[in-house]
């Protein structure tokens, strides 16, 4: 991943400032983009970015919570009146797929590409484990604490990084040209005068790796501290002020301390608070002072992970 779009950063339904939780990770070259969680009016928060429906290919949704799922069917719906043909993989909760299905049965709305549906079982994710790989990419899941299924998911991105010993190769009369992309490329290279060289042996391959994790509705909970250990970015929900303890204990949410506890458990390094009661809207008027993690940031020690506040379309790189 290389980019991650707030979409939606309200929690429960929009407001004038914030629209219900959605976020789009974005992937170079190609702009191919996943989305986690689609509330209602997510395809119109689309088309406010440079997101293509046609780059859509997986969507990942936390929990079956309308204000985390009503904006799926129209948006599939969607996709397809635009003609993409390309598949798309969905992956959330068991009761996903009836939902869509029945959905789409009642309102004759006809998806002209194929969906691969991956139903979430909780009992393989009591602790995180893996959901989906392909090539550099791999997605670990794991159960969270809501009043309904709610999952976490960690997004791992491996890049291998090529670089030509020039050294080793300058000492064998190999100068550079040409054949040095040859190296990175093929496994073994023929010179011009017959000597057949390894590759491995004169290229050294570094591995950098990207985390990102996403946990949606929950209270506090080990499993997110576990699944977001040392990761670049954590997103996590918070929608109430630290003062609102009791009342997240009782809706199953978290409030800004819990997200901070998590994201200084796991030593990660930035925390993207999210999911934000409208009652918050007017933030400087806002009946508790949502905000007031910024100086209790300034007191916390500088391992501490840098804190952000989504709003909707922000963009952060990766
Ligand atoms: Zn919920």
């Amino acid at each position: 991943m290389d980019k991650i779009i707030f979409l939606g950063t309200s929690a429960g339904m929009p407001t004038l400032k914030r629209n219900v939780p959605a976020l789009a990770m974005v992937f170079k070259p190609g702009d191919e983009f996943w989305l986690f969680d689609c509330g209602e009016g997510t395809q119109r928060q689309i088309l406010q970015s440079n997101l293509k429906l046609s780059r859509l290919s997986n969507i990942f949704i936390s929990h079956l919570h309308g204000d985390h799922t009503f904006g799926l069917p129209g948006l599939l719906a969607t996709r397809g009146l635009l003609g993409v043909k390309k598949s798309v993989n969905i992956f959330g909760p068991v009761g996903l797929d009836s939902y869509l299905n029945n959905n789409m049965d009642y309102t004759r709305t006809h998806i002209p590409y194929s969906q691969h549906l991956f139903p979430i079982e909780k009992e393989r994710f009591l602790a995180p484990n893996l959901l989906w790989e392909k090539e550099n990419i791999s997605v670990y899941c794991a159960a969270l604490n809501h009043n309904i299924d709610s999952f976490g998911f960690a997004i791992i991105k491996k890049h291998i990084q090529k670089n030509i010993l020039i050294d080793k190769l300058l000492d064998i009369n190999i100068p550079p040209g040409p054949i040095y992309k040859k190296f990175k490329e093929d496994e073994t290279v023929e010179l011009e005068d017959g000597r057949i060289l390894k590759s491995s042996d004169f290229v050294k391959e570094t591995i950098t790796i990207k985390k990102v994790c996403y946990c949606g509705d929950t209270t506090f909970s080990k499993n997110a501290v576990s699944l977001s250990e040392g990761a670049d970015l954590l997103i996590h929900e918070a929608t109430f002020s630290t003062h609102c303890k009791e009342k997240a204990i009782r809706s199953f949410h978290s409030t800004v301390g819990d997200a901070i506890e998590v994201a200084r458990l796991a030593k990660v390094k930035k925390l993207a608070l999210t999911h934000i009661s409208p009652r918050y809207d007017d933030l400087a008027n806002s009946p508790e002072k949502y905000t007031e993690f910024r100086e209790l940031d300034e007191k916390l020690s500088s391992d501490s992970p840098e804190i952000i506040l989504a709003e909707d379309l922000m963009e952060l790189e990766i």
